[in-house]
């Protein structure tokens, strides 16, 4: 059986043809412009193409709420073009198909759910950290959507007394995203996150932040395993300071099995950097069924 998958992103847009094993047929990506240009281009795609659904793993906010009027809308994104857009209206009214619908943070925790590093567990979180910085919750064994959704990359931190940078986010002064996304590392030390492999000071800073973050995270929602993507996490070296940092800001208040082995706890994206367009799958797969 096949099925529909749509990552849906600030930049471009990744449309796939999967299977119910999650293994990916075909992909290819279309540039984000405006709903008018690149709506078309989505639909010609899937269109013919034998899909029993679709699902979207969707930039937002997003309206996930399905009494909701506004179900299916991508809301109040700073991405003006998309402001209070129908994306699964839109999709369902041209391809006639059921059309799941989740953040993309939480698509691709569904990812490593199904077929990746997280199988079989109930509770897990999935954290981007690149341009912005996001996460996806399961928690009982649903993902986690609440009034809104979670958004993980705007609690606040407190600034450490050592960082001479500032917080980047144009609402709060020193949210996790703010002092800790890829934008942010550039503004603080004035070059790409990339050009800064060998400085060992970004990645102390950078490492504390995300450990602080993640202690935050264990002790508000007890996850099981806690997941990390995005652009920033290509720097390898920065797992074992986060573990670290993570244990530091712990200090032992925790001290279940699962935190005895913390490289098992947290731990990089599993799947090629497959896990949205994968959990995409998922998201159609579930729709299906429940149509
Ligand atoms: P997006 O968040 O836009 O979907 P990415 O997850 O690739 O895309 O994140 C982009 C951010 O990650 C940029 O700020 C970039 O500087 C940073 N980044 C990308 N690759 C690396 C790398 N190898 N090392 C450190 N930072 C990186
Ligand atoms: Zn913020």
């Amino acid at each position: 059986m096949l099925f529909g998958a749509l990552e849906a992103g600030g930049t471009k847009m990744v449309v796939a043809i999967g299977d119910e094993n999650g293994k990916i047929l075909e992909q290819k990506s279309i540039p984000t412009t405006t709903p008018a240009e690149t709506m078309p281009l989505i639909e010609e795609y899937f269109k013919r193409k034998d899909i029993k659904a679709l699902g979207v793993a969707c930039f937002g906010p997003i309206d996930l709420c399905r009494e909701s009027e506004t179900y299916g809308y991508i809301t109040s994104t700073p991405k003006t073009a998309w402001k209070n857009y129908n994306i699964v209206g839109e999709l369902k009214d041209k391809l006639g198909i059921p059309v799941g619908f989740d953040t993309d943070v939480n698509g691709s925790l569904l990812g490593e759910i199904t077929w990746g590093c997280a199988k079989g567990l109930t509770d897990a979180i999935y954290l981007t950290i690149g341009t912005g910085i996001g996460g996806g919750v399961m928690t009982n064994g649903k993902l986690l959507h609440g009034m809104l959704h979670p958004e993980l990359g705007h609690i606040r931190l407190g600034k450490l007394p050592s960082d001479k940078g500032e917080c980047i986010c144009p609402y709060h002064e020193d949210c996790f995203e703010g002092l800790a996304s890829g934008p942010s590392i550039e503004k603080r030390w004035g070059k790409k996150a990339v050009e800064l492999a060998e400085n060992d000071n970004v990645w102390e800073l950078e490492a504390d932040y995300i450990g602080m973050a993640l202690s935050n995270f264990c002790m508000t929602l007890s996850p099981q395993k806690i997941i990390l993507g995005g652009g920033v996490m290509h720097q390898k070296q920065l797992f074992p300071m986060i573990r670290a940092a993570f244990a530091r800001y712990n200090a032992g208040y925790i001290n279940t099995e699962t935190l005895k082995n913390l490289e098992e706890y947290i731990v990089p994206a599993s799947l090629n950097d497959d896990q949205g367009i994968m959990g995409a799958i998922k998201l159609a797969m579930n729709e299906y069924e429940i149509n």
